[in-house]
């Protein structure tokens, strides 16, 4: 049932990947890892920057990326 997005894909600097079954809980999953080091932290300030969306317009394109990935084997 849970699906995978990749730290870069949530606005992070690398290749890790978080799963959940919501994209709240890949949210919580991924928090920890983003907050770990300050690369990680800058690229999540300036992502409003980077995007031009701000948190909430951010949130529901995520979580229509969400519901359009295919769940995991
Ligand atoms: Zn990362």
């Amino acid at each position: 049932m849970s699906k995978t997005f990749s730290c870069r894909e949530l606005g992070g600097v690398c290749d890790e990947t978080f799963s959940g079954n919501t994209f709240d809980q890949i949210m919580q999953n991924g928090a920890r890892h983003m907050m770990a080091d300050d690369a990680h932290k800058a690229s999540i300030m300036d992502m409003e920057k980077r995007t031009g969306e701000n948190k909430e317009q951010w949130m529901a394109r995520m979580q229509r990326e969400f519901d359009a990935r295919a769940e995991n084997e």
